[in-house]
């Protein structure tokens, strides 16, 4: 790799990457889709392995481009399978992915920030603040890291979510522009019902995202069924309050088939009581929806507890008497901190937990 030529190649989705290599080489578009199809579906990470590609021409793409990767800073595995990532960036910086583990597939959880700036009062993340947006190359390079990993065990996952650090509609442009790429049938070639992107609810970020025909599923995290309590849960509530976040979400231009997830995180004693039980159905009266009861995983400090099993699975059950699709999503990867709302580096962990 010559100086300076800091450019990375998994910064571009297909298009991008056409008009590049026509202006900076004035090459025809058959070059960018072989360079897709090496570094997103082969994960090749050197130029020299691009075997349809005459040495002269590798050579110049050396010379401009790198290929990322994130450093694999640790690696955890858990007693159900759940494997936890550790990925130190560039600039030092170091953001989770969790590959998880359920029965019947493997689903992989990515981060979209360095922190988050939505402080919503029961997560980890929130603790450390908003450090930065990760960089498309960022958002990839961790499905191709774990996408690495997985293959040496043998192992595919064909399910992404955006449900690990960071609010990933605050991060629009990068997070846009590796869905593309995680779509691109040439790439990696996720089907959109296959990744899903999960907000806090950032109205005008969730507009666009349907307006665009953004190629991903959309996941909205309710948690709440009075504006009073989600706006002391989760602060942009006062900007975009529950109503304002439903109509959108009617009008939202979705195909017929795709449904919007609606995740309610489970706070003892804070959201689950028999009156938000009443209000949630008319909440989601002609909301494209299915309901993903989350069971709250306690984090120290914070002072949210988790509701018994029991209260749980009662609400699993009213909820599917009226007629809405209701999972219940187990944690997995407890024992390793791989849950959800778990993430955050080693430091800030301790941070949380000190102060
Ligand atoms: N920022 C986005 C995506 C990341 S958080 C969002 O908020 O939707 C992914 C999910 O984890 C959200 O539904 C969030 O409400 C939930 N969550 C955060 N902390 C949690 C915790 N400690 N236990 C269970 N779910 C949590
Ligand atoms: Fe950010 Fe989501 Fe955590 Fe809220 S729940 S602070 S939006 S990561």
């Amino acid at each position: 790799m010559s100086c300076g030529s800091h450019v990375e190649l998994l910064d571009f989705d297909r298009a991008e990457l056409t008009a590049e290599l026509e202006q900076r080489f004035g090459l025809p578009a058959f070059r960018a889709r072989q360079l897709i199809r090496w570094v997103h579906k082969f994960r090749v990470k050197d130029f020299s392995e691009m075997t349809d590609i005459a040495k002269p021409l590798r050579e110049a793409f050396d010379d401009a481009y790198t290929i990322y990767r994130p450093e694999l800073a640790e690696r955890q595995v858990s007693r159900d399978g759940t494997r936890k990532y550790l990925f130190r960036l560039s600039d030092g910086s170091a953001v989770e992915s969790v590959l998880i583990k359920q029965t019947d597939r493997l689903t992989l959880c990515v981060s979209s920030q360095v922190g988050c700036a939505m402080g919503c009062k029961f997560c980890r993340t929130a603790l450390m603040k908003l450090k930065r947006n990760l960089a498309t190359h960022e958002i990839v390079g961790q499905v191709l890291a774990v996408q690495d990993d997985a293959a040496e065990l043998g192992e595919v996952f064909n399910n992404i979510v955006f449900m690990g650090m960071g609010e990933p509609l605050h991060n629009y442009d990068n997070v846009m522009r590796a869905l593309r790429l995680l779509n691109d049938e040439l790439g990696h070639d996720f089907s959109y019902r296959k990744v899903t992107v999960s907000t806090s609810g950032l109205v005008p970020a969730i507009e666009r995202f349907g307006q665009e025909g953004a190629p991903a599923s959309l996941a909205v995290s309710l948690n709440a069924t009075s504006d009073d309590v989600r706006s002391q849960l989760i602060p942009i509530n006062k900007k975009w309050p529950i109503e304002k976040l439903m109509s959108t979400l009617r009008e939202l231009p979705l195909n017929s088939n795709r449904r919007i997830t609606i995740e309610y995180v489970m706070l003892a004693g804070v959201n689950d009581t028999k009156d938000d039980l009443a209000r949630l159905p008319g909440i989601l009266k002609d909301v494209p929806c299915k309901i993903n009861l989350i069971p709250y995983n306690e984090n120290a400090g914070l002072g949210f507890k988790r509701p018994s099993r029991d209260h749980i699975a009662k609400w699993q059950d009213r909820l599917l008497s009226r007629g809405f699709n209701t999972t219940v999503r187990w944690s997995k990867g407890e024992d390793i901190d791989a849950a959800c709302g778990q993430l955050a580096t080693a430091n800030e962990a301790k941070q949380a937990v000190s102060g």
